[in-house]
């Protein structure tokens, strides 16, 4: 616009380029003429008169010239001052007003200083958004050059490691990484997706982060630059440390439960087999614990349990092992000691002499409570060669000394254990009956907390007998994965459920997100993908009314064999939750790399979350940090209204449990979405 007025300028510079012209020739040319007349007046009149105003006409004619040029040349001059002193100013990044242009060569070049002036703001205004945008961002974000040189910082960087901009300008990002913990990230392959490194700031001190990096520009790039942007996850490394300790801890006494010791016990398994060493198991349950617990009271029976504990802990050769497995129920690894005589000798002792330690009587509120325990005694590798047969032949010998009469400890023989044989016979019926389609799919609902709506459900799949009634898939699942059954029953599982799905969505629009169990053996079959993908095209049910539910310890099975398939079951549209969240020993970050939108917490922390404040803080903090991953949180479990209502105050997403009902048929979740839609229902009372 500004451009488009140079032309009509150009007119107005040669007017005045013509007017100062004839000023100069007029200059010239009035004296000359008044010269003329003044030799016509000499042949007419007065010689010395005429010379005077001759002379005073000149002089008035130099002076008006002269002013003329000292106004022409002040006038440039103060043009030109206007010109440096807005020069000046955008040398200091000040924009002013743009100049006034008036016609002439010093017009055309304010015309084009403003053209210059709108540019520059433009491309400054741009930049400053740029940087305000960098400066109020919370991520530390750092670009470097191919080499990994730093080009620049954000605020947010400065701040998290102590140092001025200008201090890591121009050095490697290996000055900022802590090398002993994460190498280098010289080189890093840009991938978008979130890693964990450790930084160390100005004073030394290493701070965890979570970090992508990509290249600035895109992938097509050609200068190889590359954008960190880096989360401080200190805090959040220090709310799984607890979570994590949490979990594996009992409160009450303080010592490894049932999954830690279940962990520990596969651990010195392992040690074990690699130094061809033996040990030995004792599984311990006290006798008579419900007398104590109803004469005496909870209290009672709680420092029951911890002065067992402490006994225990106390008696016990240092390196030994203790954990809590259930109520009134412990177990202990002792290293080393072997089935072999002078081994077994030294067990038989050291039994004897944790029964009689037990067996002190010791006061609460003033009573004092005689106790005794039974113990069952088993061998790795001679009675059992992992960790859940361990368990359970020791088990088995504990259920044989209990059967004497209690206070007395039994070694394992094969004999004892009907239940091995059992487990055996379960394994051929259930192969029977599910060739014979005799397995049913339960939908168990899932509330939005919030409205108190169904969202979805669950589906279990279900086994019923008719000489034992309905079997719980907690009982045949385990049994299904030793064989691959579960491969099978899976895959029946979800043809099963979108068959229900084609069927509800014929009634009611949306039948809500119904998510399936899988296992570790279904996702690791090859043609997985495609298996799913033709059921879900055969029953027409679209992938995003499906989710997947996987265990944390199927996850991390295998973690890049996992994240490719899950990306492609993402690409699908379906979607992913963890299953069982807490009981893994996963850390929720590298949870991060695989695209799970939901989290689901286990129900063994939801139990107990009203009324144990270390479970309450546990399902907190899952909450809380699923919601910082933007993951829907789902809390198993719920059977009382105090639970719901915590649930509620955290804002956790969505509940399911025992509070609303058993989990149901095909035919009934259709007619509670039903009563649903017509306002009828019930269930909604219960989230007022
Ligand atoms: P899960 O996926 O954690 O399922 C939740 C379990 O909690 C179900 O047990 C459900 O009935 C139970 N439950 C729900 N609400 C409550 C409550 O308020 N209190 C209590 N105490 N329990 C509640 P279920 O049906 O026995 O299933 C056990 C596990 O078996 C499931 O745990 C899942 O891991 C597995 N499972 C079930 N169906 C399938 C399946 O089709 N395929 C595979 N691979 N696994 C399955
Ligand atoms: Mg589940
Ligand atoms: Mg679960």
């Amino acid at each position: 616009m500004i451009g488009s007025q140079v032309p009509r300028i150009a007119p107005f510079a040669r007017t005045i380029a013509i007017a100062a012209t004839s000023l100069a020739l007029s200059c010239l040319c009035v004296p000359a003429a008044l010269a003329g007349v003044a030799g016509v007046a000499r042949v007419g009149g007065s010689n010395a008169g005429t010379f005077f105003w001759i002379e005073v006409a000149s002089a008035l004619v130099l002076v008006f010239s002269g002013i003329a040029v000292w106004m022409v040349a002040r006038y440039q001059t103060r043009r030109i001052r206007e010109l440096k002193r807005q020069a000046e100013k955008l040398r200091d990044s000040d924009f002013g007003e743009p100049l006034h242009v008036r016609p002439g060569e010093l017009g055309e070049l304010a015309a084009v200083f403003n053209d210059m002036r709108d540019k520059l703001k433009a491309t400054t205004i741009s930049r400053d958004y740029v940087d305000s945008i960098l400066s109020s961002m919370n991520d530390a974000i750092i670009v470097t050059s191919n080499e990994g040189k730093i080009k620049r910082v954000n605020k947010a960087t400065s701040h998290l490691l102590g140092y001025e901009d200008s201090e890591l300008v121009g050095t490697s990002i290996d000055y900022i990484v802590n090398s002993r913990k994460s190498g280098t990230l010289v080189g890093d392959t840009p991938s978008g997706l979130p890693r964990e490194a450790f930084f160390e700031s100005k004073f030394g001190e290493s701070i965890p982060v979570s970090y992508t990096c990509s290249f600035l520009g895109g992938k097509e790039a050609e200068s190889g630059d590359r954008i960190y942007a880096a989360q401080n996850i200190t805090e959040r490394r220090r709310a799984e440390k607890r979570i994590r300790y949490l979990a594996r801890i009992d409160a009450l006494t303080k010592i490894p439960n049932r999954m830690q010791f279940q962990h520990l016990l596969q651990r010195s398994i392992a040690r074990a087999r690699r130094g061809a060493r033996a040990l030995c198991l004792f599984y311990i349950d006290i006798d008579h614990f419900k007398e104590i617990n109803d004469t005496f009271g909870h209290l009672a029976g709680d420092t029951t349990l911890e002065t067992v504990a402490e006994r225990l802990t106390a008696a016990l050769p240092q390196e030994s092992i203790i954990g809590r497995l259930a109520g009134d129920e412990f177990a202990v690894i002792v290293d080393g000691l072997g089935p072999d005589k002078p081994g077994r000798k030294q067990v038989d002792l050291l039994a004897q002499q944790l029964l009689d330690r037990l067996a002190d009587p010791f006061f609460v509120q003033g009573h004092e409570v005689f106790m005794t325990a039974s113990m069952g005694i088993a061998y790795y590798p001679k009675d059992a060669p992992n960790v859940i047969d361990l368990i359970r032949n020791a088990d088995a010998a504990l259920y044989h000394a209990k059967k004497t009469g209690g206070n007395v400890f039994s070694y394992y023989e094969p004999k004892m254990n009907e239940a091995a044989v059992e487990r055996l016979m379960t394994k051929s019926k259930l192969k029977r009956s599910f060739e014979r389609d005799e397995l049913l799919v339960h939908y168990q609902p899932k509330y939005n907390l919030e409205t108190g709506e169904v969202f979805g459900a669950e589906a279990l799949v279900r086994w019923e007998l008719p000489e034992r009634g309905m079997i719980l898939p907690s009982d045949f699942i385990p049994i299904a994965e030793e064989t691959n059954l579960i491969i099978e029953i899976g895959e029946w599982v979800l043809d099963k459920v979108c068959e229900d799905f084609r069927f509800w969505q014929r009634s009611v629009s949306s039948p809500g997100r119904v998510s399936v169990n899988l296992s570790l053996k279904q996702l690791r079959q090859p043609n997985f993908i495609n298996r799913i993908s033709s059921i879900l095209r055969s029953y027409e049910v679209s992938p995003t009314s499906l989710e997947l539910e996987i265990t944390e310890t199927t996850l991390m099975e295998n973690p890049e064999r996992t994240i490719k398939l899950l990306d492609q079951l993402y690409a699908l549209g379906l979607h992913l939750a963890i299953d069982d969240f807490g009981t893994g020993y996963s850390s929720l970050s590298a949870m991060q790399q695989f695209p799970i939108s939901t989290l689901k917490i286990d129900k063994s922390f939801v139990r107990y979350v009203s009324t144990n404040p270390d479970d309450a803080t546990i399902v907190s903090t899952i909450v809380q940090m699923g919601k910082n991953l933007n993951m829907d949180v789902v809390a198993e479990g719920v059977e009382t209204e105090d639970q719901l209502a915590f649930l509620q105050k955290l804002g956790c997403t969505y509940v399911q449990g025992l509070l609303f009902g058993n989990p149901m048929s095909s035919d009934s979740y259709i007619e509670l979405l039903l009563s649903q839609a017509e306002g009828t229902d019930t269930h909604r009372a219960l989230f007022a």
